[in-house]
């Protein structure tokens, strides 16, 4: 007998029809004798249309109380779509029960619409289990010091199950989602792409940051710092295929100290168009600039992802970074505005025309010379780069926009990711 959490997302969620199948997918997992945690997501669409309502009364404000509102409305969704499957798993002759975030509880900070989980206090849960029932705790939120309703941020309900699993020492947390598990690529854009059997939790960690939307970043982190096994599988499966089979079924993620087998050097290719460029042309080339411009950046609440400078000549130089897309307007004026006048450079250039193209894979630690081959690669398309960051696992690039496509699919062939996994 094991302790399992499974988290069912919205797809999984998004009819009568459908939750009956979880109930009935649930049922086969805790008649096989396992302790049995739910974790769902709100019925698809529900998250978008209540925030929706909200945004039709109040648009666009963002004071305290109204992030305040938005979490109260938001959590709903899961409260909802938790006691509905609650009642499925009974009328399958389950003995079942939900909780709300508060009533677990799940603690987090104050943090309205964007939350961090700071415990989890399982006590009631377990009684619940020893009773043979089997618990269903609602996804996305929790309650802070001040009883006050949380929300994790979207997608949040991912970072929930893992952590109802992180907290209760589960034996395996099973994402079930509308994808059958962890590809080389996304498959709409390189038909060829696979599904990983395994992939690290590092490399997922990249994925995840870099634009793979399987799971929420937080969860990632959340099952790296806890070692929680964690496998996305597809809940379009029928209900009563082998569970044996299920259990081994999509991705695993894995922790490299159990990873014997000889790694590919790239497991995959991640890619998003989320980012702009930003170029101040004519800096002096002197020390404090970069501090200068990222500093007043920062100081807008705008993350910077990828920074280049150039060598300076006659004491002046380029300096490039790209910021999310939705951010770009506010970085121009905030430049135009503070930057620019102080630094006597005349130019803030933007592109918003670029996407950043990314190879991810714990193999290149041991294996030199990846970056140039996807370097070669690029240039045998006629691919021009425009900016280059390195981690210890994965390469970035920025390039056109418009070579996105080509890029992957190039990428994906040259790393030999269409051939199948040993
Ligand atoms: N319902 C929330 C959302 O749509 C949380 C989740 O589905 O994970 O973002
Ligand atoms: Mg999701």
């Amino acid at each position: 007998m094991a302790l399992i959490v499974h988290k069912y997302g919205g797809t999984s969620m998004g009819s009568p029809e459908r939750i009956k199948n979880v109930a009935k997918r649930v049922a086969k997992w805790a008649r096989a004798g396992h302790q049995m945690v739910v974790v769902p997501s709100a019925m698809s669409g529900e998250t978008n249309r209540l925030l929706g309502l909200a945004k039709e009364l109040a648009p666009a404000k963002e004071t305290r109380s109204y992030m305040r509102e938005l979490d109260m409305l938001a959590s709903t969704g899961e409260q909802a779509s938790s006691a509905l499957l609650a009642i499925a798993l009974q009328s399958e002759g389950m003995d079942s029960v939900s909780y709300a975030g508060w009533q677990v509880p799940i603690r987090t900070d104050s943090a309205y619409t964007k939350a961090r989980i700071e415990s989890i206090d399982d006590v009631r849960v377990r009684g619940d289990l020893q009773a043979g029932r089997v618990v269903i705790i609602t996804g996305f939120q929790g309650v802070d010091e001040n009883q006050n309703i949380t929300t994790l941020g979207r997608g949040g309900s991912d970072t929930s199950a893992v952590a109802v699993a992180a907290a209760m020492k589960a034996d395996e947390c099973l994402i079930y989602t509308d994808v059958d598990g962890v590809y080389t690529t996304d498959p709409r854009v390189v038909p060829e792409a696979r599904r990983l059997k395994t992939v690290s939790f590092e490399e997922m960690l990249e994925m995840a940051s870099l634009g793979s939307k399987v799971l929420q970043i937080r969860s990632v982190e959340f099952a790296g710092k806890y070692k929680v096994p964690l496998r996305v599988l597809s809940s379009f499966t029928p209900w009563d295929i082998n569970i044996q089979e299920e259990a081994k079924s999509g991705t695993l993620i894995t922790f490299e100290e159990d990873t014997q087998m000889e790694q590919a050097v790239v497991s995959g290719i991640a890619f998003n168009r989320d980012e702009a460029k930003i170029s101040i042309i004519g800096v002096p080339d002197k020390p404090g600039i970069a501090y200068q411009i990222l500093g007043s950046v920062a100081e807008g609440n705008i993350e910077v992802d990828m920074i280049i400078q150039n060598i300076g000549k006659d004491g002046r130089t380029d300096f490039s970074f790209t910021v999310h897309r939705n951010d770009f307007a506010r970085a121009m004026d905030l430049l135009k505005a503070k930057v620019l006048p102080t630094l006597g450079s005349t130019e803030a250039l933007g592109d918003t025309k670029i996407c950043k193209v990314s190879i991810v894979g714990i193999g290149m630690r041991s294996h030199v010379g990846i970056a140039s081959k996807m370097f070669r690669t690029l240039s045998e398309e006629g691919i021009n780069i425009q900016m280059i960051s390195t981690s210890e696992i994965k390469t970035s690039v920025v390039i056109d926009e418009k070579y996105m496509e080509l890029a992957v699919r190039a990428l994906h062939k040259a790393f030999d990711l269409d051939q199948v996994q040993a």
